[in-house]
Formats: C-alpha cells, sequence, structure tokens
C-alpha cells in the first residue's frame, strides 16, 4: 500500500496542544510526572481532563449571616493576628465586617506568609467553607483569599477537576486552565444540521464551557457541552474504523486455499477435537479466506474458549498454499507462550515456525528476518517487534492479532501493509457488549467462541474480606500439599507503582516465610529473561505460587494452576477479573478463585464482586461491567476492558455511537479521501483525536 506511507502533517493549529505539558508556565519535569498520570502528557490530554465537581463561590453573606457548611465568598477587614501558644494550637487571624467576627484558622502556618496575605488593617475577600465552632464563625484554610479587586473574579463558579496523589486542585486548576487558553477556533467538522438540531456550540465554546460549570446539571454527561464532545470523539472513532476498512479492502483480497493437509496433521495430533463453537468459527474463518475478498474477522471468545487452536490452523491454511502467516501478540510472555504451544504442533505438520520478539537481537534476529524475508520462516510468532520497518515477508498472507484490547487500529494496519493485501483475523479475548463491539471493530465481521471446550470444571469462587488473610494463607497451604499451583495477584495501583511492587514484595517475602522457598514474583519491572526463568519455573512445576503484580504478567497458561487468590478485589474491573480468573480452571481439577477485598466496600464493587460469584460467562459478565458502570462509579476504563474513551461514556453515550456510526458512514460514501471542505476539518478531529496513522491512509494530502 504505497498510499499509506505518504505523511500528511498534522496542522499547524494543533501544534500548541500537541506540546509536552512542560510547555505550560509553571509546570516543570516533576509536576510533568504527575499530570502524565492524572491526564497524558500533552496539553490536549489536559483539555480532556473536565471537572467532575464545582465549587459555587457566588454566595456572598455578611459574615452574621454565613450558615455553617456552606461555601461562601465574604469581603471583611483584617482586625488582628493571633500566633498559636504551642505548636499544637492553629494560627488564628480575627476579620471582621459591620455584622461581626470571622476568625480564619490555620494549622501549621507560617506567620510571615499570613502576614503578608491578610495584613491588620487591610480589606480583603476570603473564600472557603463556613464552620461555627464555640459560638464563633470562623473559616479554616480558606481556599483563597485576595485584596478586593479579585472579589468578582473570585466571586464564580469553580470547577473542580479530578486529582492524583501529589497534584493539588489550585495546580490542576491552573494547568488546565492555561491549556484551555491554547484551544484554537479549529473548522466546524459536524454537519450543520446536526449542530442545529441538537443545539450545540462549536467545538471550542463547547469544550470552554465544559469546563466552566455553572451547576450540577453541567456535569452530568447529558449536558449539552459534554455531548458534543464525546459525539466529537465518538465521530472520531468510527471515522477512523472507516477508514480502516477503506484501506484494507481497498485492494481485492486473493483467494487462499489450502488443500488441508497441515490442518489435518494437526487435528490428528491434537488430544481432543474441536468444540462445535471452533469447527463453525474456522469454517467461517476458511471461507473468508478462500473468498477473493479480502477477510477481516474477528474471533472472540472467552478466556480459554480454544482461540488459539483456531488461528493455528487459520495459519496453516495459508502455508498450505505456500505463503506465510504472522501472530501477533500484545506483550513478550503471551508471544512465548503462545510460541510455546504452536511451534510443537506447526512443526509436526512440517511448518517452520520463528519466534521475534523486542528481545532479538544481533545474529538470531537476522537470522530470523532472513527466513521471513526468504520464506524459509512459514509462520511468525511476536510482539509489535514484528512491525519494525526491517522486518519483510516473503508472501504474507494471514496477520493474526491476539489484541486483548493492547492493540490500537493502526498498528493493525501497519502489520498488514507488511503482505500483499494478508487476511486479517483479530482474536479478542474479552467478551464485549455487542453494542460495543462496533467501536472497537467497526464492522468487522464477527465469529464468536460461546461454548468452553469440554472437561471444565466450573470454578468455585469464594468472596471474602482482607481480614480473613490467614484464613485464606492457611487453605492456600492446604492447598499446595495436596499438589495444586496457586496464583497470587496483587493489583496494580496506578498511583504508585514502586508501592505496588512493595506491597507485592511484601506478600511474596510473607508467603515464603510461611510456605519455603517454593514461591515466585514476577512483576513488570523485571528483566525479561528473569521473567521468563520465574514462569517456566512455576509452569514446570518448580514452584508453587506465583505472586504477580500485574494482570498482563499472568496472561499465560498453566492448565495445573487452580488456585488464585486476588487481593484487593474491589480495584480491578469486572471484566478484568473474570480474564484474571480465566487463567485457573483449564485443566481437568476444579478450581477455587478467592477474591480478597478491602473495607469499605463501595456498592457497585460489592455488585462487581458478586456477579463473578453467580457467573463465569464472559458476555453475561461484559453486559453487567457495562450496566454497573453506567451506575456511577467510575473505574479507569483501562481497567474494565472497555474502549478508551477520553470523553464518551459508552455505558450513557450510547445513542450518540449509533449516530456517530451513522454518520461516518454517509460521510465515508461521499467523501471517501476526505477532501471536500468538511473533509479537511474532519482530518483536524482526526488528529485531534490521535488517529493520526489513519489519515496517512487517505490518498490525497
Ligand atoms: P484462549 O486463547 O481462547 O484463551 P486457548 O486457545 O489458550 O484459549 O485454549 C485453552 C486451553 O484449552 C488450551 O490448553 C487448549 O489446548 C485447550 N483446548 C482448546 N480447544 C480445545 C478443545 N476443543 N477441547 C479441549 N481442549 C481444548
Ligand atoms: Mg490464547
Amino acid at each position: 500500500m504505497a498510499e499509506s506511507r505518504i505523511s500528511i502533517l498534522r496542522p499547524e493549529s494543533l501544534y500548541p496542544l500537541f506540546a509536552p505539558v512542560t510547555s505550560l508556565t509553571g509546570v516543570g519535569p516533576r509536576l510533568a510526572k504527575l499530570f502524565e498520570r492524572l491526564a497524558g502528557a500533552h496539553v490536549v490530554d489536559l483539555l480532556w481532563h473536565l471537572p467532575s465537581g464545582l465549587i459555587d463561590r457566588r454566595f456572598t453573606p455578611r459574615v452574621a449571616e454565613a450558615p455553617a457548611g456552606v461555601v461562601a465568598t465574604v469581603t471583611v477587614g483584617v482586625d488582628a493576628h493571633f500566633p498559636p501558644a504551642s505548636p499544637r494550637q492553629p494560627y488564628r487571624v480575627r476579620c471582621m465586617d459591620e455584622t461581626g467576627f470571622l476568625h480564619l484558622v490555620f494549622f501549621h502556618a507560617k506567620a510571615d506568609y499570613l502576614l503578608k496575605a491578610l495584613p491588620p488593617g487591610e480589606t480583603r475577600v476570603v473564600s472557603g467553607r463556613v464552620e461555627h465552632f464555640n459560638g464563633e464563625v470562623q473559616i479554616t484554610h480558606p481556599d483563597h483569599i485576595a485584596p478586593l479587586a479579585d472579589a468578582v473574579r473570585l466571586q464564580t463558579v469553580e470547577p473542580v477537576h479530578p486529582l492524583t496523589a501529589g497534584l493539588v486542585a489550585k495546580v490542576v486548576g491552573r494547568a488546565v486552565a492555561a491549556a484551555l487558553k491554547r484551544a484554537p477556533d479549529l473548522p466546524e467538522w459536524l454537519d450543520p444540521a446536526l449542530v442545529r438540531r441538537e443545539g450545540w456550540l462549536s467545538w471550542r465554546e463547547a469544550l470552554l464551557a465544559a469546563h466552566a460549570p455553572q451547576g450540577e446539571d453541567d456535569l452530568l454527561p447529558t449536558a449539552a457541552a459534554r455531548m458534543r464532545l464525546a459525539y466529537d470523539e465518538l465521530l472520531a472513532n468510527q471515522l477512523a474504523l472507516g477508514l480502516v476498512r477503506l484501506a484494507l479492502r481497498r485492494q481485492p483480497g486473493r483467494s487462499v486455499a489450502g488443500d488441508g493437509r497441515l490442518r489435518r496433521r494437526v487435528l490428528d495430533t491434537l488430544p481432543f477435537s474441536l468444540t462445535g463453537a471452533q469447527e463453525r468459527g474456522l469454517r467461517e474463518i476458511e471461507a473468508d479466506m478462500a473468498g477473493e475478498g479480502r477477510m477481516l474477522r474477528l474471533l472472540q471468545g472467552d478466556v480459554g474458549s480454544g482461540k488459539t487452536v483456531v488461528g493455528l490452523l487459520a495459519m496453516l491454511s495459508a502455508v498450505e498454499t505456500g505463503a506465510q502467516a504472522a501472530l501477533m501478540a500484545p506483550t513478550e510472555i503471551l508471544a512465548r507462550q503462545h510460541f510455546a504451544t504452536l511451534s510443537p504442533l506447526a512443526e509436526t505438520a512440517g511448518a517452520r515456525v520463528a519466534l521475534l520478539t523486542g528481545r532479538d537481537r544481533g545474529k538470531a534476529r537476522e537470522a530470523t528476518l532472513a527466513g521471513l524475508a526468504g520464506g524459509e520462516v512459514d509462520i511468525v510468532v511476536g510482539t509489535h517487534a514484528l512491525l519494525q520497518g526491517d522486518v519483510a515477508f516473503r508472501d504474507l498472507a494471514l496477520a493474526v492479532i491476539d489484541e486483548q484490547h493492547r492493540f490500537g487500529v493502526h498498528q493493525r494496519l501497519n502489520l498488514t501493509a507488511k503482505g500483499r493485501v494478508p487476511d486479517v483475523l483479530v482474536m479478542t479475548a474479552t467478551p464485549i457488549p455487542r453494542t460495543l463491539t462496533l467501536t472497537l471493530y467497526g464492522d468487522m465481521d464477527v465469529s464468536r467462541l460461546d461454548e468452553k471446550p469440554p472437561g471444565r470444571k466450573p470454578i468455585y469462587t469464594v468472596v471474602k474480606p482482607l481480614s480473613a488473610l490467614d484464613e485464606v494463607v492457611a487453605a492456600v497451604g492446604r492447598a499446595v500439599g495436596s499438589g495444586a499451583r496457586v496464583f497470587w495477584v496483587c493489583p496494580l495501583v496506578e498511583e504508585s507503582e514502586s508501592l505496588d511492587l512493595a506491597a507485592a514484595d511484601a506478600r511474596e517475602a510473607h508467603l515464603r516465610e510461611t510456605f519455603g522457598p517454593r514461591v515466585g514474583l514476577v512483576h513488570g519491572r523485571m528483566k525479561g529473561a528473569d521473567k521468563d526463568a520465574v514462569m517456566a519455573a512455576f509452569a514446570g512445576g518448580g514452584l508453587d505460587i506465583l505472586v504477580a503484580t500485574t494482570v498482563i504478567e499472568v496472561g499465560v497458561d498453566v492448565p495445573e494452576a487452580t488456585v488464585m487468590v486476588i487481593e484487593h478485589a474491589e480495584r480491578f474491573g469486572l471484566a478484568q477479573l473474570h480474564q484474571l480468573r480465566g487463567r485457573i480452571g483449564r485443566g481437568g481439577e476444579r478450581s477455587t478463585c478467592v477474591l480478597l477485598y478491602a473495607h469499605p466496600l463501595a456498592e457497585t464493587a460489592r455488585a462487581r464482586l458478586a456477579v463473578l460469584r453467580e457467573t463465569d460467562d464472559g458476555f453475561r459478565i461484559a453486559e453487567e461491567d457495562l450496566r454497573l458502570r453506567g451506575a456511577g462509579e467510575l473505574l479507569g476504563t483501562r481497567q474494565s476492558g472497555l474502549p478508551d474513551f477520553r470523553l464518551a461514556d459508552l455505558s450513557r453515550h450510547g445513542d450518540l455511537l449509533a449516530m456517530a456510526r451513522d454518520d461516518a458512514k454517509l460521510i465515508l460514501n461521499r467523501d471517501p479521501e476526505l477532501s471536500s471542505p468538511r473533509g479537511q476539518a474532519l482530518r483536524t478531529l482526526l488528529y485531534l483525536f490521535e488517529r493520526d496513522a489513519v489519515v496517512k491512509t487517505l490518498r490525497s494530502g
């Protein structure tokens, strides 16, 4: 696809938004790290960081009329300072208006700062929450102290943004305000009729309005400004998917139909026969591949539903024709896992398999590359290292992408650019509600593996408070005593990776103390080879208990593992817990999953854990996940397994999604190259939401 190489520059109007956050005054490298954790590394990320609350400072009572518990902005004369008699007592500043005294209270205050901020005899405007204490009216640590001239500026509604440890409201508010100053007026990319009908503002006005809520209603996902922004994001998403589809289908496909000889050998070797769902999926895939059109198919199936074998058989049918196939996995561990399971099977059939990951360097890597270019390698399994520029195939006919939500659309595109229009099979392990399949995959064809391989015993799931830890440890001891292998998962807290590590370290030490040396630890910061060694030891039975910090490290197949303990299960999303749990119950033995939670347990967290106890049907769990998210509590989308939107909330903006889908279809029917004036504006929209790779598929710049 030569067109895909034409690079189109991001519109200049967006440059200031894609500068690093350090380009904002007052944001240095230290704060930048925190902002990155909170919202993202670029100015644009702060635009998407919408307020989650507000403080109304428009109430300006006189002191005697200020009720306790409300936020008030009062104008007072500074009367006298009362430094504390002992450091444990607060510093007090007495102020007054014509109706009475107002005491400002400061703990751990610096006298010189307070004398400067509140000079006796002068007038100040202070804003904060009013308290009544021992018959006095007071404000502890006012949010604002300003000279009279600033009164009007203070008496407004102040947005409150979500924070992260180490970042206070004022710093975030200031940075967001600075980011908003950079928001340019952009040409309208929406259909004017739609904008009129919905009563929407322009993009920039909507953005400013969303950041300046005037009342609680403005914070709702249904507020007009937020709807407009969400729609923009969804439209960018749908348009990007549509463009990828167009690019992939632009060239006619080719018919890839093997004679079945390799597949037959593998099927004969397998110790099981395919499930009905696997057979059906495979038939659909083979029909697509044999057809003249290009395959774009999604193989959707729960953890353990047997997607890998289906992927292998599909790849073999390409190899039977003399062509090559690639399988790309999201992590090193998963790539190795796939390689370990696939290569013996493929090799009995006579296909040559290679592994290519970021860890391969030097001679070994060169040999693999030569094998791929020369056609001596039939199947390559790898990570996104497969996308590197110097990886070339003699004839790639099928790209299988084990997605698990970790690749973006553009990566899919990049791998397929390496072949002469290869067919594409995307495998995803997280079942997604039907309504949402669209947002991630556009209108790909879907095969669902909705049937588990036979002989699986259901997983027994128990929910226990962390206070029952000793009891759980004892039970784990009994299980290990009778030969069980145990996954012990410690959660990833986004706030602090080092704290996570410390927690996992401590847990490993604790378990070692109890059970001796057959306890291992694997975490994201470990070197690849060390990780492999620990994983191999666990898979091989050299370790009884594997403590893991991150979800992904557990994305491995150890059929002998029959127990999983998940600490702080309340911090995980439903889909994520379901995926984790799917790592056990893969062998013939009955498996147990213990979900440990810490008090206090929020209502929705309780509901999530209850769902898991009740069912292990991934599709049902996905629907419940969406419903519970709709019910209020906001989990990071990353944790939920749902697509990662900044502004759109799929549990509430489902209607907008449907609209955006139709809109995108219409746009691409009329102007597939986005070359009309509106098309140009839509390109800006794509850049704004970082769909740059997709814009590059367009022919005309
Ligand atoms: P997924 O990738 O969908 O999570 P896998 O392909 O890793 O699932 O399969 C999980 C396990 O089930 C593997 O050990 C695999 O060998 C086994 N398996 C796959 N298909 C069948 C089947 N039809 N009958 C029995 N076991 C199967
Ligand atoms: Mg798999």
